[in-house]
């Protein structure tokens, strides 16, 4: 199906063209659809799969038409390393250029934690963060809340594992509302990651590539 088919809205499909995606890749064919469902997405996805924007896509489509008056941080986006996050955070911007206000933050070790804090302060519509450097902000920084935020993405999340990260994402998933959509990315479906998925989702649609 292509992306015009989607129905989506026209700011996305101009990110879309922007980033010159002509036709969806087996994964954005996947997930898209179910994920602007709001359900949750346990999806296998290595990198090179388009993965990225196969759950940024649903995520923008949500933020297009905002019904929120002040601002608030709706999404969180978490990746095991720097340089993931880095990645997410372009791709995102990329696609969300022509969606009017929408700003994105970025949180990961090596960046200027002040800077950072600033940023988050104004809460972000989405926040793209490493778990490490997320929970140091949450428990330092009074001014910003997981009160609001109704879209998780554990993107890569075998080797957030890897890294060490379960104690953090465990503490995250507790303060981030129940009454969510989860998506999880990773790719290998051990059952370190099982116990992820029964921890962090609810009744999750599986998708394989
Ligand atoms: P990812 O697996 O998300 O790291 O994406 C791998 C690469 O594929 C990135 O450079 C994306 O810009 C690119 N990409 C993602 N989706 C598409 C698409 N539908 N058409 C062409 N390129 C894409």
């Amino acid at each position: 199906v292509p992306f015009q088919q989607m129905n989506l809205s026209r700011p996305l499909l101009k990110g879309i063209t922007e980033a010159k995606y002509v036709n969806p890749t087996p994964i954005q064919n996947a997930v898209i659809p179910v994920g602007l469902l709001g359900k949750d997405i346990v999806a296998g996805a290595v990198t090179g799969s388009g993965k990225t924007a196969a759950y940024l896509i649903p995520i923008l489509e949500r933020l297009v038409y905002r019904p929120l008056k002040t601002p608030a941080t709706r999404v969180v986006i978490l990746a095991p390393t720097r340089e993931l996050a880095v990645q997410v955070h372009e791709v995102g911007t990329l696609l969300g250029k022509f969606i009017g206000g929408l700003r994105f933050g970025l949180a990961v070790g090596g960046l200027n934690l002040r800077v950072q804090e600033q940023e988050l302060r104004s809460k972000p519509d989405i926040v793209v963060a490493t778990p490490g450097r997320f929970i140091d902000h949450v428990r330092n920084s009074p001014s910003f809340s997981c009160d609001q935020v109704e879209v998780l993405v554990l993107d890569e999340a075998d080797r957030m594992l890897e890294e060490g990260f379960e104690a953090e994402l465990t503490e995250i998933l507790k303060l981030i509302p129940m009454k969510r959509q989860t998506m999880l990315f990773s790719a290998t479906m051990n059952s370190n990651i099982q116990d992820l998925v029964k921890l962090s989702l609810k009744k999750p649609v599986r998708l394989m590539m």
